[in-house]
């Protein structure tokens, strides 16, 4: 099996830190500033099950409107439109408006992993459920995934959730 998957979200979620840890090596810069990333960036990964061509893309922006965002906004969109299979990656505990707008830009007929990003923050891990329940009500995403990006935790998972969707 072979195929593209966008990794998109609202800035600052692990987009870029799920990007590095998915191929294994630093190749999309990470921060805790907003509009790091500013273009696609694409990384390989191969196994014996499937070869994955991860498009590694901005943040989309709702905030502020200006040249820059409505760039970064359209690379998500063009980027959207022609790959196989999209991570949506948010935080652990929080769905906010901004997490909203992106899902109201993905393709109609998307087929979609919700990858909840950042559970190594979450203090208290019953609270996890509950907002599994609460994302399965936001789109039908073919799988959810709850992750650590940075820590590693649970990301092969991700992987094997997502090669038969390719
Ligand atoms: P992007 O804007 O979505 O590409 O986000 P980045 O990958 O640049 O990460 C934004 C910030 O979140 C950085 O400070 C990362 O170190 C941090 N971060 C990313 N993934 C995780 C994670 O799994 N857990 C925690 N605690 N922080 C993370
Ligand atoms: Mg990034």
């Amino acid at each position: 099996r072979t195929g593209f998957v966008a990794i998109v979200g609202r800035p600052n979620v692990g987009k870029s830190t799920l990007l590095n840890r998915l191929i294994g090596q630093k190749i999309s810069i990470v921060s805790s500033k907003a509009q790091t990333t500013r273009h696609r960036v694409t990384g390989i990964r191969s196994d014996a099950a499937a070869q994955f061509v991860f498009v590694d893309t901005p943040g989309f922006q709702t905030q502020h409107r200006n040249a820059l965002n409505r760039s970064m906004n359209r690379t998500v969109t063009q980027v959207l439109k022609d790959v196989d299979l999209v991570f949506l990656v948010v935080e652990a505990g929080r769905f906010g408006e901004d997490d909203r707008k992106v899902v109201e830009v993905l393709p109609a007929d998307a087929r979609v992993v919700l990858v909840i990003n950042k559970v190594d923050r979450l203090e208290d891990k019953r609270r996890l459920l509950p907002f599994i329940q609460e994302m399965s009500a936001v789109y039908p995403f073919a799988e959810i995934v709850p992750l650590s990006a940075e820590r590693g935790t649970n990301v092969d998972e991700l992987v094997r959730a997502a090669t038969p969707l390719l």
